[in-house]
């Protein structure tokens, strides 16, 4: 059941250069988490460089938290474990304390890994929380149990990276064991210009299209934002060239001449 959930590094998807802008946080989990999975020997000596267990994005919805994550697996050979509180809720039908045990027990096999907690505060939020269900406790103390107990080797790690649009739900104790936070910000002009750039990359754009505009103009946008954006300006000729055929069919209709045949892609733009 569980081994579904595990990504190999090829099939992750998602690289560094899928991910526009946001070149610090790259620049600094390459130097914390890629090159020492990749190279354990060349830390495996001395005690002052200890490997980190835990990593926290943290920032608004859409704005590259989950492509961050995914792209450190790829880019660092290791395997990608998804915890999801809807897996735990359809698949192990609320047993989250053996949904735990089970994942970290696979983790470790499958080492180097991932595990990712995206909208960590929904599995680790407050323990002071009133009504908190007590399943929903031993879930979270399991997990603690289990992340305290990872071998802090460079070699055969797992790594728990996490992810939250609200780091003010976390508890004191879930924080403390996150030693390295990266805020994961809306992107400024610059930065959506790049995001933008690298969307359409691949993309046919007309002449006129000035990208520097359009990242000033779309001012409060994450890049999820620019992704909607640019997929509905596509989509838009598409719609224009169906809607010109059936207007053109339906004169032709009235009028009792032949219809039109449909137009090539060539017409698009
Ligand atoms: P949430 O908090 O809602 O889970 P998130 O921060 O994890 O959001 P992602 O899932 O990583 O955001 O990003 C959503 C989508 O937005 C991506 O699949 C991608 O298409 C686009 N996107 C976001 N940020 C970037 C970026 N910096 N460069 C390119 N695409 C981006």
């Amino acid at each position: 059941n569980l081994l579904s959930d595990i990504i190999e590094p090829n099939n992750i998807g998602v690289t560094f250069d899928d991910i526009g802008a946001l070149e610090n946080v790259k620049n600094t989990l390459e130097e914390l988490i890629i090159v020492p999975l990749k190279r354990p020997e060349l830390f495996s000596k001395g005690q002052l460089l200890k490997p980190v267990k835990g990593i926290l994005f943290f920032g608004p919805p859409g704005t590259g938290k989950t492509m961050l994550a995914k792209a450190v697996a790829t880019e660092s050979g290791a395997k990608f474990i998804n915890i999801a509180m809807s897996s735990i809720t359809s698949k192990w039908h609320g047993d989250g304390e053996k949904y735990v045990k089970a994942v970290f027990s696979l983790a470790s096999k499958a080492s180097p890994s991932i595990v990712f907690l995206d909208e960590v505060d929904s599995m680790l939020g407050r323990r002071a929380n009133p009504g908190e269900h007590e399943a929903m406790r031993k879930m979270k103390n399991e997990f603690m149990v289990h992340w305290d107990g990872l071998r802090t080797k460079y070699k055969e790690r797992v790594l728990v990276l996490a992810a939250t649009n609200r780091p003010f739900d976390l508890d004191e104790a879930v924080i403390r064991r996150f030693p390295r936070r990266f805020m994961v910000n809306l992107p400024d002009a610059s930065s959506r210009e790049k995001i933008l750039k690298l969307i359409l990359s691949k993309e046919e754009l007309a002449t006129d299209v000035d990208l520097q505009s359009l990242a000033n103009m779309t001012g409060g946008f994450s890049g999820s934002d620019l992704k909607s954006l640019c997929l509905a300006a596509a989509q838009r000729p598409i719609r224009e060239i169906i809607h010109r055929e059936e207007e053109e069919k339906r004169l032709a209709r009235v009028e009792g001449r032949p219809e039109p045949p449909s137009r090539g892609s060539e017409d698009i733009r």
